[in-house]
């Protein structure tokens, strides 16, 4: 059994932001050759510090969705994952056992070699009969100067493609250092070029960013009058986003974990958990604001709020997707990226095998079936507010700085909203909803939300509502 493991940044504030790392998950589950992909981030969940415990086997491959290497490849997964490891990760990868579970933690998709297929399918994409007598390849770079590393990539890149003899000349450019995109007409001279941008994904540099600085007006831009005379640029969509990217990372995975290997067991912590979930839900369940109800055979996820609304006056979701699709916003339309806030969307139900119960339940709720029951075996330690504070790096070191009164202002303001019980400031939970208790679920450690919440606080600029 083996599971894979894919890593976003995620966002506390942009419901979007996760979105791609969905799809490849998804791209990925379809060729059935892990048995379960999941998916973990820095700011929604399940978060890193709890993704580990929701896998179901002992053989676990982590890959970060990430285009280059730098702080949070390096950084922030290693550390918040417990992976005792900081600073560059060796080509082969980074393995350890961790709770049981054998993890190993490769480099991020982007460096893979296999990107520069993704850049030649990009470009062909734009300028299918692309050729090594009149046309250029730039490949676009961010250009960072926190990480050198992000270069080095493009640079090889760039390298391999020029070797392949496919375009007439290769160069990559950057936009935030040199040698930098705007100044393309001077050393560019071919009268067809190829722009990749080697970005994750679209956004404010491919849309707006890179076309300013290039003098774009579309996919395809004349420019009669350049310095090496007329020439025609076509722009490419960033490689992040091409479907390929899922060979990618199947390729990355296979070298970290042996294609084909044993594989390692069933977790049987998790698998006692998700087994004294469906007991429970097999009687009739609530959980936070979910209602679980046995019908035959499937089983019924609904808003407890909806309780005894007629079918046919909801929503009917039959995918643990789609289950996961309505549950990612408010009623407003508000991004929730921690769950067991109480603001779970009303009006829909879901209709769901046993299987699919699993995965939707993870769904609405991420890592709070295996932390609950972890609970109730007295083996969830909680992690004090002055160690998470103290492990923050970056623009969230700030947060050592806070008192505990402002610390426990933050979480009467936002904790107040959540269901769970906050073990890390020193409450007890007595029940769980495996109990019977649907609000009885634990938090032993302060999420990254009430983390950036607090170093709002410290810095003055919380207006007291959260993000
Ligand atoms: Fe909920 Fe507060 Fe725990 Fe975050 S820190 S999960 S808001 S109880």
């Amino acid at each position: 059994m083996r599971s894979l493991v894919l890593i976003g940044h995620g966002s506390h504030l942009n419901g979007e932001s996760a979105v791609a790392v969905y799809r490849y998950a998804e791209l990925i589950r379809q060729r059935g050759l892990f048995d379960e992909v999941i998916e973990g981030y820095w700011k929604e969940e399940p978060s890193l510090r709890q993704v580990l415990r929701t896998t179901a086997s002992t053989d676990v491959t982590v890959i970060p969705m990430f285009i280059s290497e730098g702080y949070f490849t390096e950084t922030v997964i290693p550390r918040e994952m417990g992976l005792g490891h900081q600073g560059p990760v060796p080509p082969e990868g980074v393995a350890r056992v961790i709770g049981g579970r054998t993890v190993r933690y490769t480099l991020p998709y982007g460096v893979h070699p296999s990107m520069t297929d993704v850049i030649l399918a990009r470009a062909r994409e734009v300028l299918p009969d692309a050729s090594p007598e009149d046309t250029a390849l730039i490949v676009l770079g961010h250009g960072t100067t926190r990480n050198e590393n992000s270069n080095k990539i493009v640079y090889q890149n760039a390298d391999r493609i020029r070797e392949s003899g496919q375009f007439a000349e290769v160069q990559a450019l950057f936009l935030d250092e040199d040698p930098k995109v705007g100044t393309w007409p001077e050393t560019v001279r071919s009268p067809r070029v190829v722009v990749v941008p080697f970005f994750a994904s679209e956004g404010w540099h491919t849309l707006e960013t890179i076309p300013e600085d290039m003098g774009l007006t579309g996919t395809v831009t004349d420019f009669p009058d350049n310095p090496h005379g007329h020439q025609q640029v076509f722009y490419a969509k960033p490689v992040g986003t091409h479907a390929a990217v899922a060979d990618v990372i199947l390729h990355l995975a296979e070298e970290a974990s042996g294609a084909g290997g044993p594989g390692g067991d069933t977790e049987r912590g998790h698998e006692a958990a998700w087994q004294a979930f469906l007991k429970g839900a097999r009687a009739g369940l609530r959980i936070g604001e979910v209602l679980v109800t046995p019908e035959l055979g499937v089983f019924e996820l609904r808003n407890a709020l909806d309780e005894g609304r007629p079918g046919g006056e909801l929503t009917t979701l039959v995918t643990p997707e789609g289950v996961r699709d309505q549950v990612r916003f408010t009623d407003g339309g508000e991004h929730r990226p921690v769950h067991t806030l109480r603001n779970l969307p009303r009006g829909w139900r879901a209709v769901l095998s046993e299987a699919d119960l699993r995965r939707a339940m993870h769904y609405v709720y991420p890592a709070v079936i295996e932390e609950t029951y972890a609970h109730d075996c007295h083996a969830l330690r909680p992690t004090p507010w002055a160690t998470t504070a103290r492990r923050q790096t970056g623009i969230y070191a700030k947060v050592q700085k806070a008192t505990p009164a402002q610390v426990e202002h933050v979480a009467q303001d936002v904790c107040t909203g959540c269901l769970r019980t906050r073990l890390w400031a020193g409450q007890r939970l007595t029940h769980s909803f495996l109990d019977g208790v649907p609000g009885g679920i634990p938090c032993a450690e302060a999420c990254t939300f009430v983390v950036a919440e607090v170093r709002e606080e410290v810095s003055g600029k919380r207006g007291g509502g959260g993000h």
